[in-house]
């Protein structure tokens, strides 16, 4: 294959750097095509349903196309091409195996009846009791297909318990610590609640006395992410749920973070009501740019009522179906179901993969899995803690932040070495999150990074920090091998361009 490379001025033709692709309608040329569809086979579309006007779609050879989409895969970073240390993400290798699984029940239709898919509902409930076992929860709904969706979800439960106890009305605000990830404030003020931020204390917790002064009699819920977004683990999370619920509050558990605790500890012994899991991190399903996803919530059985419907039932025969009868009988005394968030089975796909990764890997493995996983990101900070200031110096679970401050004050932020670790060859680390962490650098290595890796970025990072000291300037030039270089990120967020005019 020719090297799809340009050279850049300032960085030398030595430096290959990959171009970037043309859109297909600048490779588009009037007239050319492949010429598989042939109109007499679209002759038996109704003429009510036939387009008046043809549409306006680039004009291209097949191969032009195949070619258009394996260079876009080419300047994609992955997983599968290298370490990608994204803080709170977890990026971890997704073996191959689940995707197989998942592609057996590619032709599955979400309708279908219960009586041709009972192996679907088999691997479906087995799943749920999966989930409830490692969270210590009762029931699960596999419905939500993101973390956020599950947020969402949960604190419609929180509603319809409230409600259910004439509570409703009162209850409208939700406390959230000021580490949270952004989902949980967003949810909560999407569900209608008012939200307030209790602050953090000196080891990085939930500052206890913050949270007591907060509760009353109008807070629904709490929301609380353990190991929270700093990657420690909640040293008072007890004291912290019983204060909740002695207000009459219900504590919600961001569990995105559940890598950390596999087979160490369970939601539902330390506290909680209810967690979410976000699958496609812990249990394996390549996501990015905003899917696909599973978020599952896990609840304790005061709130099963009011978890989506249908649910999956197991009947004494050792069939299943979908137990729709809630929608048949009188509502229960005490509140009912919310409804259905996603039909039936949620994002079946990434809940197979979830099955698969949990069934090769056995409990044993699940459990080294979350050892791994703290291990990788305790020997990274002990490479990184003397060039880099440490957040919250306490020991972390499977992810820690650090404070690029120092590199700040001689030249270079947390986004300059950022774009420097492109270079370097690396995905950049999470930055500017948690908001309580000035020049924040968020590092979640995972468990499935060897140590050589874990050892070349360490010393890519440690690297970079004595540039910085010597000439921050370069590093504040980064990256130079990309086909791209700064971009304008909140342009790119908020005034995206997504419609291709011709000029
Ligand atoms: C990823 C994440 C979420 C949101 O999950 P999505 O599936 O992306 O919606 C929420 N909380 C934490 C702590 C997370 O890391």
């Amino acid at each position: 294959m020719t090297p799809r490379t340009r050279a850049i001025p300032d960085v030398g033709a030595a430096t290959p750097v990959p171009a970037l692709e043309p859109l297909l309608f600048e490779l588009a040329r009037p007239g050319r095509g492949g010429g598989h569809v042939r109109t007499s086979e679209t002759a038996e579309i109704p003429e009510a349903f036939r387009r008046r006007a043809p549409l306006r779609l680039p004009e291209l050879a097949e191969p032009q196309v195949v070619r258009h989409y394996t260079h876009l895969a080419q300047l994609n970073y992955s997983v599968d091409t290298g370490m990608y240390p994204l803080g709170s993400c977890t990026m971890k290798y997704n073996p191959k195996v689940n995707d197989r699984t998942a592609s057996l029940f590619a032709d599955l239709h979400p309708r279908q009846s219960y009586r041709t898919t009972q192996g679907v509902l088999a691997l479906a409930y087995e799943l749920e009791r999966m989930l409830a076992k490692i969270t210590g929860m009762d029931f699960v709904t596999l419905q939500p297909q993101a973390g956020a969706q599950s947020e969402f979800t949960a604190l419609l439960v929180f509603k319809a318990y409230h409600a259910g106890r004439g509570e409703g009305a009162r209850r409208r605000r939700i406390i959230v610590p000021d580490s949270a990830h952004g989902t949980n404030p967003a949810s909560a003020a999407m569900c209608g609640y008012d939200v307030t931020t209790v602050k953090s204390d000196a080891r990085g917790n939930v500052d206890l006395e913050a949270l007591r002064a907060a509760l009353g009699p109008d807070v629904a819920g709490f929301m609380l992410t353990n190991p929270n977004t700093l990657g420690l683990f909640e040293e008072r999370v007890r004291e912290v749920c019983d204060a909740v619920h002695a207000a009459g509050g219900l504590v919600y558990g961001d569990g995105a973070n559940m890598n950390a605790l596999l087979g160490v500890a369970r939601p539902g012994d330390l506290g909680f009501d209810c967690v979410h899991i976000n699958v496609h991190k812990t249990f394996s399903t390549p996501h990015g740019a905003g899917g696909p996803g599973a978020g599952p919530l896990c609840v304790k059985a005061h709130l099963r009522p009011f978890l989506p419907k249908p649910w999956i039932v197991k009947e004494g025969d050792g069939s299943y179906h979908y137990d729709t009868s809630r929608e048949d009988r009188e509502p229960e005394p005490l509140g009912d179901s919310i409804g259905t968030i996603k039909q039936r089975l949620g994002n079946f796909g990434v809940l197979v993969r979830a099955y698969t990764y949990m069934r090769t890997l056995g409990d044993e493995g699940l459990v080294e899995t979350g050892r791994d996983a703290i291990l990788a990101a305790n020997y990274l900070l002990a490479l990184l803690r003397e060039r880099y200031d440490v957040a919250y110096d306490r020991t972390p679970m499977h992810e820690f932040v650090l404070s690029a401050s120092r590199q700040k004050k001689q030249g270079a932020s947390a986004l300059d070495l950022a774009k420097a670790l492109i270079d370097e060859g690396f995905h950049p680390p999470t930055v500017y999150f948690p908001l309580i962490v000035p020049e924040a650098m968020m590092i979640e290595p995972t468990e499935t990074e060897p140590k050589e890796t874990l050892d070349a970025f360490a010393a890519a990072l440690n690297r970079l920090a004595e540039r910085v000291a010597t000439d921050p300037a370069a590093v504040r030039e980064t990256p130079r091998g990309a086909p791209l270089r700064r971009l304008d990120e909140v342009g790119a967020a908020r005034r995206p361009v997504l419609r291709y005019r011709a000029s």
